[in-house]
């Protein structure tokens, strides 16, 4: 498509003293570009379709440009200066997009224009001016002065009503104290970062670096069973009322917009297609899980008898704990010895070779590029067979005073066909020398969105480019990729030890069988989630803990515990309010698309270049859907995902 000569060239990245004059800078230069565009595209009027669309898509194009390096440097920059500047860059981006999608004029230039006129044009603006009009539509710009007057009142008071309900869980937290003998069991970093009081007890909160390690390994299960129903509280019962509120708030704006349900709304843009189906997709995987999920219950039943013979049930309090229980005892993994084979360079330069080979992809060090901290490692992406440079990637993987805590995948540059580089970054918390699994696994993951927004950035408009598909999709690459996190063939080239000798075949499969253990009954825990984030929203509801009640019993395997209110504590139903489903749903199209590869043959380059072509290069240019499809020759299915529970 691009020569040579037209090739783009990379963004040039200011010194890291420089950033913050150079993002406000940006902000200036494009906003009011930006704003200039509008104005004139409201003033012109294109009866063209397709002029209006490429103009359309330029506007799109330089507030991404302004957006996507001013968010990354926000999380990732070392200079405290340049992450406010970026972070201001963001706000002032989305208040413009705001503004536009309740601008009235502007809406009315592409309302008068017909996708079906120019379907046979160019099928991809149709596809783009059809998702103009759908988000217009969807911000209810179309509505009388009044009710759009109410959209934005609804809209600022999900907000703040979202950040009260997600700040009681943050400051609500509670605690019990034990007498010191109570904590056999827990390790001893832990026992020593938790000294006695002048009470003489020790104090253990419901954070998670207390909660998690406490209901794992204690072996008190009286004090483990108070702690759990004081984390189950938190937030309750100041969060009842901001809960009914926020689901009353969707359900009218849903309403307002032309929808019968929030779910309705909100699964439009989404693969899973319709509120409906998302009931169904969560009963479908609740019976795929339960055969599963019934052995996993059976194993922790049979081994808490051994410790109370008389227990007729196992719950919460008692599952994670037993669970450990069994991984130690039947798996023997034992993490001390599997962090010897994985060394820090070795797998970073594991994961660019066997992604490479996969995907038919060379990564070189880029020597211009500018990076903002020394540990920052740049490289272009070429493609193997042509030489073709499709990319930039920054891999920014060690923790730091300031920077992001989690790891993501952050775009600086999404791409657009002989005119810009796409270029990403992976901003990971990873220590040097020797490192777990588990971030090795996290590595591969979060590769998965950086060479989906790298392949993705090819096409001719910014708006499908990159990881541009549904949400309830954009899972699905990255959890793919952790598949060959865990296959002991690729895992061999790169985790050796000091001595050079590879990690054991027999050592992964311990590992594998010891992580697989519980993914039926945590399936089951799962769609009861889904199962609350749904019906909340689905149905008026008037008490929230019955609710909680029939589903956790209906769904969960680990019957409610009385007294306890988990909705007030579910921070996903800010977010994700009634769409939790998505994290699975996603795990059931990886496991589809898997089910293509060969495992005896991880690295079989014509599935794997069939998958980068068909999946990843097209970004948002055709529904998720059709590209799952086109991939596997037949409509997505379940049961590659069944199979997998069920081995
Ligand atoms: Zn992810």
């Amino acid at each position: 498509m691009t020569d040579s000569t037209a090739a783009p060239h990379p963004l040039e990245l200011p010194a890291p003293s420089q950033t913050a004059a150079w993002l406000e800078q940006r902000t200036t230069t494009l906003l009011a570009e930006a704003r200039d565009a509008v104005e004139r595209l409201k003033a012109d009027r294109p009866t063209d379709a397709l002029e209006a669309v490429r103009r359309w898509d330029a506007i799109e194009l330089m507030l991404r440009n302004l957006g996507a390096p001013a968010h990354t440097f926000s999380e990732l920059h070392p200079e405290e200066e340049a992450r406010a500047r970026g972070d201001e860059a963001v706000q002032q981006v989305e208040r413009f997009r705001t503004e536009l999608s309740l601008d009235r004029d502007l809406y009315e230039v592409f309302a008068a224009l017909d996708p079906a006129e120019l379907a046979g044009r160019d099928p991809l603006a149709a596809r783009l001016l059809e998702r103009v009009l759908r988000d217009f539509r969807r911000s209810g710009v179309n509505t009388d002065e009044a009710t759009r007057a109410r959209l934005a009142e609804i809209s600022d008071r999900i907000v703040v009503v979202g950040q009260e309900f997600g700040r009681e869980i943050r400051d609500d937290v509670r605690s019990i104290k034990v007498t010191p003998d109570r904590l056999a069991g827990m390790p001893e970093d832990w026992v020593e970062a938790h000294p006695v009081g002048e009470d003489g007890l020790v104090e253990v909160t419901t954070d998670y670096p207390d909660y998690v390690p406490f209901l794992m390994f204690a072996d008190d299960a009286e004090s483990r069973r108070r702690l759990m129903i004081h984390y189950l509280n938190r937030a309750w019962p100041a969060n009842d009322a901001r809960l009914k509120e926020l689901v009353e708030l969707r359900r009218e704006y849903a309403s307002l917009v032309g929808y019968d349900s929030w779910p309705d709304y909100d699964t439009e843009v989404k693969m899973i297609g319709s509120g409906d189906a998302v009931a169904a997709f969560i009963d479908q995987v609740s019976e795929a899980a339960d055969a599963s999920a019934r052995r996993d219950v059976a194993l922790l039943l049979e081994r808490l008898r051994q410790d109370r013979p008389d227990a007729e049930h196992i719950d919460r309090a008692d599952a994670a704990y037993y669970a450990e229980k069994i991984r130690r005892e039947r798996f023997d993994v034992d993490a001390q010895q599997v962090r010897r084979y994985f060394d820090f360079t070795r797998v970073r330069d594991g994961l660019l070779d066997v992604t490479g080979r996969l995907l038919g992809l060379e990564y070189r060090p880029a020597a211009d590029a500018v990076v903002w901290h020394p540990d920052v490692d740049a490289y272009d992406v070429h493609l193997t067979d042509t030489g073709e440079r499709i990319g930039r990637i920054y891999l920014d993987l060690h923790p730091r005073e300031g920077k992001y805590k989690h790891a993501a995948q952050f775009d600086l540059s999404p791409g657009v066909a002989g005119r810009q580089l796409p270029e990403g970054v992976l901003g990971c918390n990873i220590g040097r020398g020797l490192i777990e699994h588990d971030d090795v696994v996290t590595l591969f993951h979060e590769f998965g969105h950086l060479v989906h927004h790298v392949l993705a950035g090819r096409g001719p408009y910014v708006r499908f480019s990159g990881v541009a598909t549904e949400w309830d999709f954009v899972e699905a690459p990255s959890q793919l990729l952790e598949e060959w996190a865990w296959d002991a063939e690729v895992l061999r080239t790169f985790a050796l030890d000091a001595d050079g000798n590879p990690i054991p075949e027999e050592l992964v499969a311990r590992m594998r069988t010891a992580n697989d253990f519980g993914k039926g009954s945590d399936a089951r825990t799962q769609m009861f989630y889904a199962a609350l984030s749904y019906r909340l929203h689905a149905e008026p509801v008037t008490d929230v803990t019955e609710l909680t009640k029939e589903l956790q019993n209906a769904y969960s395997l680990y019957p409610y515990v009385d007294g306890t209110h988990m909705a007030a504590s579910f921070g996903h139903l800010d977010g994700y309010s009634s769409g939790y489903y998505t994290y699975m749903w996603s795990l059931v199209i990886a496991k589809d698309l898997f089910s293509a590869f060969d495992r005896a043959n991880m690295f079989d380059p014509e599935v794997a270049r069939r998958y980068r072509d068909l999946v990843l290069a097209p970004g948002g240019q055709k529904d998720a859907a059709d590209l799952v499809a086109d991939f596997l020759g037949r409509p997505y299915s379940v049961d590659a995902f069944a199979a997998w529970l069920a081995e």
